[in-house]
């Protein structure tokens, strides 16, 4: 269904100076820039509703040197960010694309506050893995629902159009010159806009199960967490238009997903003392490393299952999650006063399942690193009552795609950016370098908002100064 038409003959039924592909947040924050930039926008999404992934997310953005971080006594910069992003990924991402975004972030969130009135916060009761400051900022449900409603609130107000229901199917283009687009309804009736200016802000590959296979296969029977969707459309014509791709392994998994429930249990619960155990009642793995690539690590254990182990203390940190709360409401987590109780709960051993959580109360006490290479100095002790919920790894999407400039414009393999087109979001390359363990928490959102930015502006002022062709 994604294919390039040539433009030759090809006539539009109506034209927009920028148009863009995807109403999630790098779509919608693309076309607010574009919009003040004095441009035309049409921002068209396949669904009725524009959701995307954001409204699956929990909606935090890693921003460093923030108000909210001053206000809160936060020391931090774009340097330690970057700095962060890179020793994550391992030096594998590109430094200047992560510069970009890492100083383009802060700016766009407090833009998004001042101008469009979002209420940001800085989550400062707890850290994420690899951050070395607190600087995952989030609106006050900490959703991604309220994050893109938000948005999309915003968009209205503006007076952007967005066309729902109006999946891209073709891009017009003349060699790399992209002329407009081919739109598909849900009736199967065929339209197509003419453009100025492209943004692809699509996402990745996360709902196309034969590119997961080719690009991401140590996930390809995991369970798919994000927007179904997002099919890879994105990189499919990049690479139809010659553009250059990179690390199209990278992705963000997810080593805590609720099951059966399907509700995202935050990460907090680890961070804060909590710890994993699987079918045996036994700990596998310094689950301290990262969420994403713990979602393979429990997927290799008995039927893909483990248990997220925590206690009435941590459950209060998380329960500034609606997500958490959900999984609470819907009985997803277990409650007990004593181990060999909850254990009985989860239908484990209790003695192995009593052993562990002796064993990390020792750990916790005596400071010590343990076999998995965790380190447990400061952490507190799990005190009763215990919680539990059952969870499996999960694909949340994938963080390869096409590579971009300073400007969020697709390059082609020589590195020669294409006149007209632009990618954020998950349809450019992340930060996260080509392995799971790459991705730092907030990856995904961060290139949404800083890219959707940069390229919103960047083709609304391609356009009215002509240079887009
Ligand atoms: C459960 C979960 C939790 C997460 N939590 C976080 C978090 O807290 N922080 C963080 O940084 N990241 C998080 N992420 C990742 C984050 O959600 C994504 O990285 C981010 O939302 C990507 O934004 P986007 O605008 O690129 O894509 P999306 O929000 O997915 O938007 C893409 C849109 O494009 C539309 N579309 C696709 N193809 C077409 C087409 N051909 N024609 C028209 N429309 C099309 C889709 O319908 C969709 O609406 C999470 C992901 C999941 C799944």
């Amino acid at each position: 269904m994604s294919r390039i038409l040539p433009a030759d003959g090809v006539a539009f039924e109506f034209t927009a100076p920028v148009v863009v592909i995807g109403g999630g947040a790098a779509g919608m924050v693309a076309a607010l820039a574009a919009h003040e930039r004095g441009a035309g926008v049409l921002v068209l999404e396949r669904d009725a509703l524009p959701q995307g992934s954001t409204a699956l997310s929990a909606g935090l953005i890693p921003a460093p040197g923030t108000r909210w971080q001053r206000d809160a006594g936060i020391e931090d910069s774009p340097d330690r960010f970057a700095a962060d992003i890179v020793a994550k990924a391992k030096g594998e991402p590109d430094p200047a694309a992560v510069a970009r975004v890492a100083q383009a972030v802060g700016p766009a969130l407090e833009w998004l506050a001042d101008r469009y009135g979002l209420p940001f916060s800085v989550v400062d009761n707890f850290s994420y893995p690899g951050h070395s400051a607190r600087r995952m900022h989030g609106l006050p449900s900490r959703s991604g629902a309220a994050l893109i409603d938000r948005l999309r609130g915003a968009v209205e107000t503006a007076g952007i159009d967005v066309l729902c229901e109006a999946q891209v199917t073709a891009l017009v283009a003349d060699g790399g010159d992209i002329r407009g687009v081919e739109i598909t309804r849900p009736d199967g009736s065929v339209e197509r806009v003419g453009c100025g200016a492209l943004v692809l802000a699509c996402n990745g590959y996360g709902g196309n199960k034969a590119l997961v296979e080719r690009h991401v296969p140590e996930l390809a029977g995991a369970l798919y967490f994000g927007h179904p969707g997002n099919q890879g459309d994105a990189l499919i014509w990049g690479e139809a238009l010659g553009a250059a791709t990179r690390h199209l392994s990278g992705h963000q998994g997810h080593g805590s997903v609720a099951h059966p429930a399907g509700i995202l249990v935050t990460w907090a619960t680890i961070t804060e003392g909590g710890v994993q155990v699987n079918a045996e009642g036994r700990r596998f793995s310094n689950e301290a490393q990262g969420y994403s690539e713990q979602a393979a690590v429990v997927l290799r254990q008995p039927d893909g299952i483990a248990w997220t182990v925590f206690d009435d203390r941590i459950a209060g940190i998380a329960r500034q999650f609606e997500d958490f709360r959900q999984a609470e409401a819907m009985g997803a987590v277990l409650t007990a006063d004593a181990p060999a109780e909850l254990a009985r709960q989860m239908k484990i051993d209790a003695d192995a399942f009593s052993a562990t959580l002796a064993e990390v109360d020792r750990l916790k006490a005596a400071g010590g690193t343990d076999g998995f290479g965790r380190d447990f100095a400061g952490s507190a002790p799990l005190l009763p009552p215990y919680r539990a919920v059952r969870v499996t790894g999960a694909l949340f999407h994938t963080q390869g795609g096409l590579v971009v400039d300073d400007d969020a414009r697709v390059l082609d393999a020589q590195g020669t950016p294409l006149p007209n087109l632009y990618a954020a979001g998950g349809a450019a390359c992340g930060v996260s370098g080509s392995k799971a363990s790459g991705y730092l928490s907030g990856n995904g959102l961060l290139t949404a908002v800083a890219l959707g930015r940069i390229a919103g502006s960047a083709a609304a002022s391609a356009v009215k100064e002509g240079t887009n062709r």
